[in-house]
């Protein structure tokens, strides 16, 4: 009696083991194969808008740097701001990194490469701490973001050297 009390709990806990892996499997496989969720594209959209306000009010720049969401990122990185050799200047995030935290993503990601882009539209193309000089954490503040750290350690800018330093 008691052993076959214990095999019907043991095939529970199979059964519900099995079907935790599936929902964990299915949640990763339907993360990486489809778009960010409409709520967090909303709100990376209202993130963008204020950024564009702050850096047209504190920087009189009218220019938008467009915001890519990609999962073409090198995994160490939560983004990236490039200058393309046809001076064209777009921000990268990290589709990936959104899964372990949103907010971060947004609240500190965002600006922190924003202020980036501004760096490159001002034509400061400092290499100081891997870009992040104090004029960029000033401007990093003004867009408000949350830690402008100016000792971050990772290399999240990417200048297509043509014609830039003529
Ligand atoms: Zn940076």
């Amino acid at each position: 009696m008691f052993i076959q009390q214990l095999r019907k709990l043991f095939l529970i806990v199979v059964i519900l083991a099995s079907i935790l892996l599936t929902y964990l499997w299915y949640e990763d496989y339907s993360f990486a194969s489809n778009p960010l969720s409409k709520n967090i594209q909303n709100k990376i959209y209202k993130k963008h808008q204020e950024l564009r306000v702050l850096t047209y009010r504190h920087f009189n720049i009218k220019r938008v740097f467009p915001i890519i969401v990609s999962d073409q990122l090198d995994s160490s990185k939560f983004g990236m701001a490039v200058y393309s050799k046809d001076r064209q200047i777009n921000i990268y995030l990290n589709k990936n990194r959104f899964k372990e935290n949103e907010n971060y993503m947004i609240d500190d990601v965002m600006p922190h490469e924003y202020a980036h882009a501004i760096m490159f539209a001002l034509g400061n193309f400092s290499n100081e701490n891997n870009g992040h000089p104090k004029v960029w954490q000033d401007i990093c503040k003004k867009l408000n973001g949350l830690r402008c750290d100016r000792f971050v350690n990772h290399k999240d800018i990417l200048i297509e050297k043509t014609n830039i330093f003529k």
